[in-house]
């Protein structure tokens, strides 16, 4: 019998800081207490832009180049688009739902921006970007990219047109997301109609968040959360419902928990913190690659 997965807590955004001039983000993972990096592997970062207007600005704003090593970067845009390029030479943009996903792995100088004509233009912006942990056997392995655009998103209707589901990773009713991930990740985001239930299951041990998007859930008939809030699933259990009670848009993650000691030192996660001196020397002595400002 399978049994029904509790909440563990849900959590209101926390103050928004800057990520450079172009992300005002609220830090979940790993600044809130109950949200540290173990507790959430292989999630062990997660910023969220709730929605915010940037006015019209001729030199777009975000993050100039940096460094990142021993994990994967993944971002969704919900508003605004974001532009990125990296020191292996890939490059993309990403709109609404879309999604970059960035194997660091050894190591990579990257920079990320808004989109130059959603720049001029300004407008509403919102996005998440999530730090997807590797484990240790494929922190040094090569980096990589997917830029995952429209097309390439896996839709399945929901019964009793309770809405639709978007994968982007892993699996829902038996169809399979785009992305390919080094250990096993769902990643959905969830869109239900105003009344729309919709059941998921996830193993047990896997780690579980919703973040809502857009709208209000009661999840198991019983918890409400409402946008930017951030809903952590206890590992008790596989089976948990979603109501939306206005039309809602919610990203939903789950991922099998990785049991490896974690050393992090600002765009660098490793297991150790001999692996974090020898990240330091590597970027010192150029071995990140080039990338131009
Ligand atoms: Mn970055």
């Amino acid at each position: 019998m399978m049994k029904t997965r509790s909440v563990e807590k849900v959590f209101a955004p926390p103050p928004p800081h800057y990520v450079g001039d172009g992300f005002r983000v609220h830090n979940f993972i790993p600044s809130l207490e109950e949200l540290s990096m173990e507790r959430m592997n292989p999630f062990i970062m997660m910023d969220y832009n709730s929605k915010f207007v940037f006015p019209p600005s001729k030199k777009p704003k975000g993050v100039g180049v940096h460094p990142h090593r021993g994990f994967e970067t993944v971002t969704i845009a919900y508003k605004g688009k974001v532009a990125h390029h990296d020191s292996s030479g890939n490059s993309g943009v990403i709109g609404e739902g879309e999604v970059q996903w960035m194997t660091a792995a050894s190591g990579i100088l990257h920079k990320e921006y808004h989109e130059e004509n959603f720049s001029k233009e300004g407008g509403e912006f919102q996005m998440v970007q999530l730090w997807v942990n590797l484990p240790a056997r494929y922190k040094m392995s090569k980096p990589k990219y997917q830029g995952i655009t429209r097309k390439d998103l896996v839709s399945v209707a929901l019964e009793n047109n309770a809405g639709f589901v978007e994968i982007i990773a892993g699996e829902f009713d038996g169809k399979k997301g785009p992305a390919e991930s080094f250990t096993p990740i769902h990643m959905y985001n969830l869109h239900l109609e105003k009344d729309g239930v919709t059941k998921l299951s996830f193993n047990e041990n896997y780690n579980t968040l919703l973040l809502v998007i857009e709208g209000s859930i009661t999840i198991n008939e019983a918890i409400k959360a409402t946008s930017d809030q951030l809903v952590l699933m206890a590992n008790d259990g596989e089976n948990f419902s979603i109501e939306a009670k206005e039309k809602s848009i919610v990203l939903v993650l789950s991922g099998e928990a990785l049991h490896e000691p974690i050393a992090a030192h600002g765009p660098f996660v490793m297991n150790n913190q001999r692996e974090i001196l020898q990240a330091f020397h590597d970027y010192n002595d150029g071995k990140f690659g080039n990338l131009e400002d």
